[in-house]
């Protein structure tokens, strides 16, 4: 089935991810009166994009308006194909915008980072060829409409309330429809797999800010979640207490796994990760990279709680405690 219709007025659309683990994007199509918001498109290739056309036109869309919940490719990659503006939060945007500035720059700069953390330097290239952050994503001149905590976007008789999540990336939004009790979630929330949290230049302790975003949810009375991937959720309380265990389960075998002073990629196989190849040198060069962004995530926490402490020993950051 192409479109759903999950509540009144809000229609689900799966946009494939090709040879993604993630598999597909949920892209929202929020339709009321004469107005529409599409909440989230996928990667800017063609499959995603042969989708979502698709579904625009069997509901009859036009001149919709785009948001995107965080700046991730799987999230606004395929957004300037159908737009040139889009509404983000204004960190997301500022965050874009120092990209931008830095463009081949951030990311080489990047790349070294995780290489001093034990990533695989003869893989570091491949990397820069195929990161969907590089690859998929599409960032036209787009007229950025900023978003902050608390505005509120109407469309027809649906009100929906941005809520600052940073954690996931540094200016995360999820939308908040308080007549309905919906919470779109992006990234910030999912409830098959967990979402990802690694190291950013902007972000210096983004586990931290993640928790916290968490927590902040909790005020929320929400009956139904609707996730950037996979199905939907009814129990947002239950959920948030399972990450916030995940995490907690983490940070432990990250602090175990310190009994001599080691990179992130040397601490990583102590945790347990939901893939099925323990072997992690065999992983997927994209994989790899999200695990030690994740583990420097976890262990920079633990710097700033004051448990573990860090040292740079010829080019390679080494934690210890
Ligand atoms: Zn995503």
């Amino acid at each position: 089935m192409l479109i759903e219709e999950i509540v009144p007025s809000v229609f689900r659309v799966k946009v494939p991810l090709p040879n993604n683990p993630l598999r597909y994007t949920n892209s929202y199509i929020v339709k009321a009166e004469d107005e529409c918001l599409i909440i989230d498109t996928g990667f800017n290739v063609d499959e995603c994009y042969n989708t979502l056309a698709l579904a625009l036109d069997e509901l009859r869309v036009e001149k919709p308006l785009f948001l995107s919940t965080h700046l991730h490719a799987d999230h606004m990659g395929l957004a300037g194909r159908f737009s040139d503006s889009i509404l983000m939060s204004s960190i997301e945007i500022e965050c874009i915008e120092e990209m931008r500035r830095s463009s081949h720059d951030y990311w080489k700069k990047l790349v070294d980072f995780y290489v001093m953390n034990g990533f695989p330097k003869e893989e570091a290239g491949l990397l820069l060829r195929l990161h969907p952050g590089i690859k998929y994503t599409y960032w036209r001149d787009f007229k950025f409409k900023k978003l902050s905590d608390g505005d509120v976007i109407t469309l027809g008789d649906v009100s929906l309330r941005c809520i600052l999540t940073p954690g996931h990336t540094p200016g995360h939004i999820c939308l908040y429809d308080e007549e309905r009790k919906v919470l779109f979630s992006g990234d910030h929330v999912l409830f098959d797999i967990t979402p990802n949290i690694s190291w950013m230049p902007m972000l210096e302790d983004p586990l931290n800010e993640y928790l916290k975003s968490l927590e902040k949810l909790l005020s929320f009375n929400v009956k139904l979640v609707l996730p950037g991937h996979r199905g939907f959720g009814i129990n947002l309380r239950e959920r948030i207490e399972e990450l916030k265990v995940h995490h907690e389960k983490r940070l432990k075998e990250a602090l175990s796994a310190l009994d001599h002073p080691k990179t992130a990629w040397e601490v990583a196989p102590s945790i347990s990760w939901d893939i099925e190849e323990k072997n992690l040198s065999k992983l997927p060069v994209i994989q790899k990279w999200f695990i030690v962004g994740e583990t420097i995530a976890h262990l920079e926490h633990l710097v700033r709680k004051g448990e573990v402490s860090k040292v740079e020993v010829r080019g390679r950051i080494l934690y210890y405690c």
